[in-house]
């Protein structure tokens, strides 16, 4: 009888296995969840075929942010003093050589933060920080507490009450330090244990707002620079260190957006520029002018090197981070002024797999413009006037 040596036989055994992999369907979805701008309503729309899916009637028109995971989204509600919570019903599960897709009805959850004026969600190091801007306290948990049925988050209390931030980074937390007068702009940032323990100086951030992650650094915007924050080495406390944006001329960084793969991080400056900060470099500023003021912009997880900036013209524009270039630009919407107040229904971008879906809350409408070429691919009415917008999804095997 012949056998193989067991060595050879584990390895046709794992073999065999991948072939069962390989002949498992793989499947993608993606939903969209859009705030309303008129109605304190969420409604999930299913990419596929624009259908409505579910909706979800909350206080009042919110801010919507997702996690990272994807498997929960965040409706900010500051004045109604609530974030609501909607599982998203996409989930996915590691299985080491693949991911399984584990696709269920979205829902709002139970469990909810509620503050006095929460404001700023913040991820990192598995942790999620709420920052109440009518306190200044700072609520942190797991997304998976949150989904399940003992949520108990841990209340921080740092500091008084002021439009702030805090952002995970191991067993530490980055926050805004106001002025003690509340008419004067924020100090900066400086870090605290998740304890509340005292570990570190003012870092000075003028007017401290907006925040991303990239690769385990955090950037922060200030009125006279970029702050950075590493983590530190061994258990230390992160490293925070100031990078001035005086050489760029006018304007300065409050919303930031960190990339995925590549590490870098976009971030508005003024009005009608973007700034590309490019934390190890040199040089580490790559100043962007756009033609005319910007309405709203994100990146592409998937293709990297890609940023996409929807400006009042309504010319949706493709920017190269690579190259600091803006190599395609496309009529997506009709105009959009940026005159009048900041919260009147303007688009809102989201990259769904190969698509970038864009509000068009003049026209009721979401329009998909397709990443590979650029051009619209289709759109589709949804009910009342769409605004804010999420997207998540991706594909996995479903065995
Ligand atoms: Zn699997
Ligand atoms: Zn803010």
């Amino acid at each position: 009888m012949h056998r193989p040596p067991l060595s050879l036989f584990t390895a046709l055994a794992v073999a065999a296995l991948c072939a069962s992999t390989a002949a498992a369907d793989q499947d993608s979805v993606y939903r969209l969840f859009i705030g309303d701008h008129a109605d304190g309503m969420v409604r999930a729309i299913d990419l596929a075929d624009g259908s409505e899916i579910a909706s979800f009637a909350i206080d009042q028109t919110p801010a919507l942010t997702r996690s990272t995971s994807g498997r929960t989204i965040f409706a900010v509600q500051g004045d109604a003093g609530k974030i609501a919570v909607i599982d998203t019903g996409i989930a996915f599960e590691d299985h080491g050589d693949h991911r399984d897709l584990i696709v269920s009805d979205a829902r709002l959850l139970n469990n909810e933060i509620t503050g006095t004026r929460p404001a700023h969600v913040v991820e990192g190091s598995g942790r999620i920080a709420v920052f109440d801007d009518g306190t200044g306290d700072v609520t942190l948990f797991g997304e998976s507490d949150l989904l399940g049925d003992n949520f108990a988050p841990t209340t921080l209390s740092p500091g008084a009450a002021h439009h702030g931030l805090a952002a995970p980074m191991g067993d530490y937390l980055v926050i805004s330090v106001p002025d003690a007068d509340p008419e004067q702009p924020r100090l900066g940032l400086r870090v605290i244990g998740i304890d509340g323990s005292d570990a570190g100086d003012i870092m000075p951030c003028p007017g401290v707002h907006g925040q991303a992650q990239s690769a385990r650094v955090f950037a922060f915007g200030c009125r006279d620079g970029v702050v950075l924050a590493t983590p530190g080495e061994g258990g230390n406390p992160p490293a925070l260190t100031h990078l001035p944006t005086g050489e760029l001329g006018e304007g300065h960084v409050s919303t930031l957006k960190g990339g995925t793969s590549l590490q870098f991080f976009l971030g508005n400056f003024g009005a009608d520029a973007m700034v590309i900060i490019e934390p190890d470099s040199d040089d580490p500023f790559r100043r962007v002018d756009l033609p005319t003021r910007r309405v709203d912009f994100v990146l592409d997880p998937v293709r990297a090197q890609n940023a996409y900036i929807l400006t009042e013209d309504g010319q949706l524009h493709l920017l190269n981070i690579l190259t600091g270039q803006i190599t395609q630009s496309l009529q997506a919407t009709g105009p959009y002024s940026m005159d009048g107040h900041w919260r009147d229904p303007r688009p809102r971008l989201a990259v769904a797999g190969d698509h970038i879906a864009i509000t068009d809350p003049a026209t009721g409408t979401i329009r998909l413009i397709a990443t590979d070429t650029m051009t619209e691919a289709r759109e589709f009415a949804v009910e009342g006037t769409p605004y804010t917008i999420v997207a998540v999804g991706g594909s996995g095997a479903v065995h």
